[in-house]
């Protein structure tokens, strides 16, 4: 790493956030031959959301615009080790979106119809399917199972070590323990960064600070959409293998996957108030530990081995703000992310060509940053979150 490397003065590309988004919007924008990127981070190498995630990769969702974005960032997965030179470690092993009400079951079928005129290979699974797809989960309980076969998932640890090597093998500059605390302008566009009392120039600057987002928005002087949330997860000891898919239980706003370690790692989201807090959280881990048992009663005997949490940005519908923020020339977003992990190789790609080029790929653009003053939310109706109450 570059943490003790000193500051440069000017960087042709500036990003702001060393997550995930912003490692791999960098490998993409290096990739494409752009020299002389920097990314600056607050806090230390995975401190964000990108090293505290479950780490499911689901390649499509409910809606045509949510599942044409993640469907290509699920294809990117799939050839990302070979790409980047490290092992991201994606296993392919599926994943199982399951409904207990009759109304999910409805929303499944339309999902599949969506799936079909993307072009996405998705099953309804029949009753017997479903028993050998998921052997532990209470069938009782389930109207309808949709299977994803191409989705997984792949460890944050492993994929961000591979970003962040990629990157510097492609001489990207990353600073982490480096906040940004004012962004500058010029003749009406962004003309740079400060850290403390150093200033560094920059025609281009892009906001990839997850949580942070809306103050650095601040920062800039821009309106931003969204608020930070606090996301949980939790890992239970050791047991058989159980679950063999990724799972969604759409009904409980609930996610797990058992690890090659055989730990159930996944979480469910119950709606509170906004937390900017990391502390440990009894009434998440209850509900998830509910959830788990009443769909997976074999679980029952396994004791929670940890537990934590992590901060994301949110948007109004859930969905990414990406893309040039259009009241300030040179400034471009990438926040709103709550499926960050799976999205990341989409958007890193979609948005340096659009940095580059100005080039905006037809599956970013519904996430445009600008979309609600225009009126045009995207509905996912397929997702595992919850707005505050
Ligand atoms: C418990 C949990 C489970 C999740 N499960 C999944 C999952 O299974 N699948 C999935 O796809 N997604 C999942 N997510 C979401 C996913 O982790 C995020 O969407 C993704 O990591 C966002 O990446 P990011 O780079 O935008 O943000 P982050 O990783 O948070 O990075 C933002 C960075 O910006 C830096 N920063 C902020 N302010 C400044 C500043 N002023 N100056 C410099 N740097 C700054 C921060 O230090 C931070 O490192 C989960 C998240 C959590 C918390």
């Amino acid at each position: 790493m570059n943490t003790l490397k000193p500051l440069p003065g000017k960087a042709s590309i500036l990003i702001v956030g060393a997550g995930i988004q912003g490692l791999s919007l960098a490998f993409n924008l290096a990739e494409r031959g752009v020299r002389d990127i920097l990314v600056l981070d607050a806090g230390y190498w995975q401190g964000g959301a990108s090293g505290r995630n479950g780490t499911l990769i689901r390649g499509a969702f409910s809606s045509p615009e949510w599942t044409r974005f993640f469907a290509h960032s699920c294809h990117l997965w799939q050839g990302l080790s070979k790409r980047l030179g490290e092992n991201v470690m994606y296993s392919r092993r599926g994943y199982t979106m399951v409904g207990e009400r009759s109304s999910t079951a409805a929303l499944l079928d339309r999902t599949l119809e969506v799936h079909k005129t993307s072009g996405i290979t998705s099953s309804l699974l029949t009753p017997t399917q479903l028993r050998e797809v998921l052997p532990a989960l209470a069938h009782e309980r389930v109207s309808a199972a949709l299977h994803l076969p191409d989705s997984g998932v792949a460890p944050h640890h492993a994929a961000m070590y591979a970003y962040r090597q990629a990157c510097e093998a492609r001489g990207v500059a990353i600073h982490y323990g480096t906040e940004v605390t004012a962004i500058d302008q010029s003749a009406g566009r962004i003309s740079g960064v400060q850290v403390g009392a150093r200033r560094i120039a920059a025609d281009t600057v892009v906001l990839a600070g997850g949580a942070e987002s809306n103050r650095l928005a601040q920062l800039a002087g821009v309106a931003l959409d969204g608020y930070p949330m606090r996301l949980e997860a939790m890992a239970l000891e050791p047991t058989r293998a159980l679950i063999g898919p990724a799972v969604a239980l759409l009904d409980r706003l609930c996610y797990m996957h058992q690890t090659a370690r055989g730990e159930v790692v996944g979480g469910a989201e119950v709606a509170e108030r906004p937390q900017h807090t990391l502390n440990a959280d009894v009434p998440v881990m209850a509900a998830t530990a509910r959830a788990y048992l009443e769909m997976f009663p074999q679980l029952g005997h396994a004791r929670i081995l940890r537990q934590w949490a992590g901060l994301v940005h949110i948007s109004r519908d859930f969905g990414p703000l990406l893309g040039a923020h259009g009241q300030l020339p040179g400034l471009f977003i990438s926040a709103g992310w709550c499926y960050g992990h799976a999205g990341a190789p989409a958007a890193g790609e979609f948005l340096a060509r659009a940095i580059i080029n100005g080039d905006v790929d037809e599956r970013m653009r519904p996430f445009a940053v600008d979309r609600f003053e225009r009126n045009q939310p995207v509905v996912e109706p397929g997702i595992v979150l919850s707005h505050f109450e």
